[in-house]
């Protein structure tokens, strides 16, 4: 009797860590400004990181209550607050309610997948972009996506990567010129409010 070992596979490249804390707090800032309108900035804001909040604690809660072993349809870190299904059920609760907070929060959850979307685009193509993403779940099927760390080195290499670096410095830049056009507007008059680096982006 022989036996045949197959060999692994070759591991895909990481699928995601495009962009971290102030890409989406900036960039997400600036792609939620055109549909903002009199929607409270901070709630959006809060929207712009709160999927990282909610399946971050949910992946590692899980694996850690679980032992690694048998997490269902969560294999990592974008599960439920990485889709357009929980914005949209978050906008229609702030619809009924008539709460602009919580259509504000909806807001800006819904920039979070597009700009992980858009640096995995960047970072590693279309495929693994697409692979990586979890916004139109469950359309995509039920599985949420499942990332491919070759351990921690590439961990570490990839928060090192000029994408998601790219993005950290943009998303801080917009909120350090957000901050200067609202002083700057806090100044000319007490009726002013900022939305951006021109005041009114
Ligand atoms: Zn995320």
């Amino acid at each position: 009797m022989t036996t045949s070992v197959k060999p692994r596979p070759p591991r895909k490249p990481l699928l995601y860590f495009g962009v971290i804390f102030f890409g989406h707090l900036g960039l997400g800032d600036a792609l939620a400004a055109p549909a903002r309108r009199d929607l409270p900035r901070r709630w959006v804001l809060l929207g712009t990181v709160a999927p990282d909040l909610l399946d971050k604690p949910l992946y590692f809660g899980l694996s850690w209550a679980r032992g690694h072993r048998g997490l269902g349809i969560v294999h990592g870190t974008r599960s439920f607050g990485h889709t357009f299904l929980l914005a949209g059920l978050v906008w229609w609760a702030g619809r009924a309610r008539g709460d602009a907070r919580l259509k504000g929060l909806a807001l800006g959850m819904a920039t979070h997948p597009v700009l992980d979307f858009l640096s995995d685009l960047a970072a590693f193509g279309p495929a693994a972009a697409a692979r990586g993403s979890a916004a139109f779940w469950p359309l995509t099927g039920w599985g949420f996506p499942v990332p491919t760390y070759a351990g921690l080195g590439e961990h570490l290499r990839a928060l090192a990567s000029p994408v998601l670096l790219s993005c950290e410095a943009a998303g801080l830049l917009w909120l350090v010129l957000s901050a200067a056009a609202g002083r700057r507007a806090g100044r000319s008059g007490p009726s002013s409010t900022s939305n951006g680096p021109s005041g009114r982006a």
